[in-house]
């Protein structure tokens, strides 16, 4: 990814994301908050104004039924300290008497609440008033006097929810700008509180599942661990397998050189020329054994890597009976000339797969079974189908042998058991690492059996489902 890439899915600043995200939970909080008390405690209030104009309003009308029933002036006797406006109206609408208004007051017949004490007997509303953020309060009774019928009308002013709002303004302000302060402060404190420990985590990426600071994270850490490990390992089998290649270049190298030097410089007596020729030959095709072993692991692991996208894989059908028959012929020099003899009892078997590399994993475990064996013992190679219908191929020796502690090492790179005899017999050390990766390609088991001293059955057994596989890597392969 080039810098400017980089640049460009550079993530942004959490400190600064928390921070926005606190003031703005601060500022909401703070305005759910005012606006919910507001409300409540405007209709507890106008709720208590409500209660105080009825109480009132009953109590003026008893007074003035107790002294001159009818009589607007005795209303206004009653009504001065009352402290609200108090209205007396005729039951044509003709306000008899008013507290605050000294003039002479429109028609009242249509007022809502005036009609409705007249039909009812009582009746209670609030309207809007002419000023703003302010409501009118409303309480009437109908008063049966001997003078005919009245209505008797409480009202008070009081601010609505506007106008209360308007009031706190101030308070709102500065609730918000303090929230504002408060939330950027705090957000340092608590985006420094939730990164330290994960700064802290990243620090130590060698004991990262040791110290994961929140749960959320353990899916996190296990895949660093995973990949860290795996990258460790990688490179831990890279540097062991340059170190292992270097030195088993070296020793024909050495060998062929120290040759070519003593011809060279005439030191060889022209009778050992042809030996030492021969040694350098013998050197030399052991290099090309070796780099043709290296050769064909890279181009396996390539395949392995590159499995599901293009590869040199093609699985076609392989008659594992016809394979047989054809290592079996490949073989039986080198087996003549170790005087071991070579059979095959080959049934019916095919698998999905690649025809050459499946001819080459055979051949390096039917050239093992030769090379590790004894003048006058036999090699097997057998191939069939289990009851399962798995297909298998076997090689079977009545060789050396294997020890139980080596038998799980031998498919690592460059293992072997006796060295020297190895390469005495031409072995490069890779001729099973090559059997176990051919064996993965095609999701084949291996199965090793071995005895030192009575012999080793090696077996590969394919997967069933062949029809699956095939499915399988052509699907990946699209
Ligand atoms: P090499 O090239 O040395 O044969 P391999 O990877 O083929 O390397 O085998 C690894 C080691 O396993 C051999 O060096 C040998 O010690 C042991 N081995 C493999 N096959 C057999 C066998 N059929 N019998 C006994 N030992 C074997």
């Amino acid at each position: 990814m080039s810098d400017e890439e980089l640049r460009q899915v550079r993530p942004g600043s959490m400190t600064r994301s928390y921070r926005h995200g606190l003031i703005l939970v601060g500022v909401l909080c703070v305005l759910a908050t005012l606006a919910a008390s507001m409300l409540l405690f405007q209709r507890s209030y106008t709720e208590g104004v409500d209660r105080h104009l009825a109480n009132l309003c009953r109590t003026l009308a008893a007074g003035y039924n107790a002294r001159q029933a009818g009589a607007p002036a005795a209303l206004a006797a009653l009504a001065d300290g009352a402290g609200v406006r108090c209205t007396l109206i005729g039951e044509d609408g003709t306000v008899l008497y008013d507290n605050e208004s000294p003039d002479a007051l429109p028609n009242h017949g249509n007022r809502p609440e005036v009609q409705q004490a007249l039909a009812d007997g009582v009746a209670s509303c609030t309207r809007q008033s002419a000023t703003m953020g302010r409501e009118t309060h409303y309480y009437a009774l109908r008063l049966d006097t001997p003078a005919g019928v009245q209505v008797l009308r409480v009202a008070e002013e009081v601010d609505n929810l506007f106008g209360m709002g308007a009031g706190a303004l101030p308070l709102l302000v500065c609730a918000v700008l303090l929230i504002l302060a408060a939330a950027w402060l705090l957000s340092f404190w608590l985006t420094r509180l939730l990164v330290q420990p994960i700064n802290r985590m990243a620090e130590h990426l060698d004991t990262i599942e040791a110290n994961v600071p929140y749960e959320e994270l353990i899916p996190l850490a296990r895949t660093v661990h995973t990949d860290r490990k795996l990258r460790e390992d990688n490179e831990t089998m890279r540097r062991e397998f340059t170190a292992n290649v270097s030195h088993e270049l070296k020793t024909p190298l050495t060998s062929i050189s120290g040759y070519a030097e003593l011809i060279e410089s005439g030191m060889a007596r022209s009778t050992d020329v042809p030996a030492f020729a021969a040694r350098i030959h013998k050197e030399a095709q052991r290099m090309i054994a070796l780099v043709s072993d290296i050769l064909q692991l890279s181009e396996l692991d390539s395949t392995q890597a590159a499995r599901g996208q293009q590869s040199s894989f093609e699985p076609a059908p392989v008659d594992l009976a016809a394979l047989l028959k054809e290592v079996n012929q490949n073989m039986t020099v080198n087996a003549r000339k170790a005087y071991v003899t070579l059979q095959y009892d080959a049934r019916p078997a095919t698998v999905l797969g690649s025809h050459d590399l499946l001819l080459e994993l055979t051949t390096n475990l039917c050239d093992n079974a030769i090379r590790y064996n004894r003048p006058g013992g036999h090699v097997n190679l057998r191939c069939g189908a289990g009851t399962d219908g798995a297909p298998w191929l076997e090689v079977e020796d009545n060789g050396i042998g294997i020890p139980q502690d080596s038998q799980s090492r031998v498919f690592e790179r460059f293992y072997r058991v006796d060295k020297s005899r190895s390469k005495a017999t031409g072995g490069t050390g890779l001729g099973l690492a090559i059997v176990k990766h051919i064996a993965l390609l095609h999701d084949a088991r291996i199965d090793l059996q071995s005895q030192v001293g009575s012999g080793t059955t090696i077996r590969v057994t394919f997967p069933r489902e062949q029809a699956a596989g095939k499915a399988r890597s052509q699907a990946s392969a699209t």
